[in-house]
């Protein structure tokens, strides 16, 4: 059976699932068998990124190395790297030339602008020094097409998407956080490649799911409910981030895998749904979004998603993950944690679900806070 390759923006169709490299270089062994196996599996999109340490000079090795054994995929490899919004023309140009040196080649297919996370990272890439860099490097045959990933609002995703700067874009689609989607569907209608960012473990560390994830999605396994999700949304391409063979044993299973949902996996959706809602009880925070804006900027939908999945689906590495980055990682991140709120009860009459926010707030940061983790780039 023919693999299945989805379209991406303008640049070449890419698999259904896409190799991240960010796990895979600690050694050139490890590049090597993981690349391998992504190319047995079906895989022929690559994605790296300066920050990912070695990653880029690891790949090219490795990419040069399996073409002399004659192990690539079918039409070559894709390869997508990112840099950074905000810097210079000139040290954009270094940086875009450091890029094809270490991965020794004279032209990468997708250039992503990595964190669109403010109005000014935009402007940048619309208006200002990337505009140029993004000119320069088109005329100069140095890229096939650009895209964006960011951590922004909605509306500012939403704005770089009808930008028509970007061909593909890579957007935080979650199972379990199903808030960007309508974006993803709005950059697919447009003819943007969409890769999902990270499913298993920025959608939940579904690679070590709780007993209570595992027995809610029984007989399937989270993280396969979750790619299937994805899949059958039609979204282009999902990340998966090997750091040794036995991380595609999933893949392989579901590499031409994106039809309709079946009616026992919507059934299961369904199920997961409602054995959360109940556990939750009536503080089930519905994501309506109706309390927003708080005077003190707290963001109270995310803090009590957090919470839904903490208290709904056990998911308590995840959730303390997630809520002890807030304040601490800048603008790829939330700024105000539950401690910031100070009881004015703006919130309490906007709320459909008549939920008491401020002890709810104060219940999650109870149940939450913790020392931060090592966060890995994005
Ligand atoms: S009660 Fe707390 S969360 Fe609600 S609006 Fe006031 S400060 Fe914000
Ligand atoms: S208004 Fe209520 S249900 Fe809606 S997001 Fe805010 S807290 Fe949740």
């Amino acid at each position: 059976m023919a693999l299945k390759r989805n379209q991406f923006g303008t640049g070449p169709n890419v698999s259904l699932f896409t190799l991240g490299t960010m796990r895979s270089n600690e050694s050139l062994e490890q590049m090597y068998s993981v690349v391998k196996e992504a190319c047995l599996t079906g895989i022929n999109h690559l994605e790296t990124a300066p920050a990912y340490g070695t990653s880029e000079s690891l790949l090219g090795t490795t990419i040069k190395k399996l073409n002399s054994e004659g192990c690539r995929p079918e039409g070559g490899w894709v390869i997508t790297s990112k840099i950074l919004p905000g810097t210079g023309i000139n040290e954009g140009k270094d940086q875009l030339q450091g890029i094809l040196s270490r991965l020794g080649i004279s032209k990468i297919h997708n250039l992503a602008i990595h964190g669109i996370n403010l109005p000014e990272h935009l402007e940048w890439a619309l208006k200002g020094d990337g505009d140029k860099l993004i000119k320069w490097a088109t005329q100069k045959r140095l890229i096939g097409q650009i895209g964006f990933s960011s951590h922004g609002t909605f509306a500012l995703i939403k704005k770089a998407i009808e930008s028509r700067r970007f061909q593909f874009c890579s957007l935080h689609l979650h199972l379990l956080d199903q808030e960007r989607l309508p974006l993803a569907k709005m950059a697919l209608e447009r003819k943007l490649g969409v890769m999902a960012i990270s499913p298993a473990d920025k959608g939940g560390h579904l690679h070590t799911p709780s007993k209570t994830l595992i027995s809610d999605c029984y007989p399937i396994s989270p993280l396969e409910l979750a790619y299937r999700f994805l899949l059958s949304q039609g979204i282009s391409t999902l990340t998966l981030g090997a750091s040794k063979i036995t991380d595609f044993q999933i893949a392989k299973k579901l590499i031409s895998s994106n039809s309709p949902l079946s009616k026992s996996e919507q059934d299961i959706i369904g199920k997961l749904t409602q054995n959360s809602k109940e556990r939750l009880g009536k503080t089930f925070c519905g994501q309506c979004r109706d309390c927003l804006p708080c005077p003190n900027e707290i963001p109270i939908p995310e803090i009590l998603r957090l919470r839904n999945l903490c208290i709904g689906m056990d998911l308590n590495s995840f959730t303390k993950e997630r809520y002890n980055l807030i304040g601490r990682a800048g603008h790829w991140w939330e700024k105000n944690n539950a401690t910031a709120c100070q009881n004015c009860g703006e919130c309490l009459p906007k709320c459909p679900n008549n939920l008491n926010i401020p002890d709810l707030l104060k219940d999650t940061h109870r149940k939450l806070v913790d020392s931060p983790k090592k966060r890995l780039w994005g």
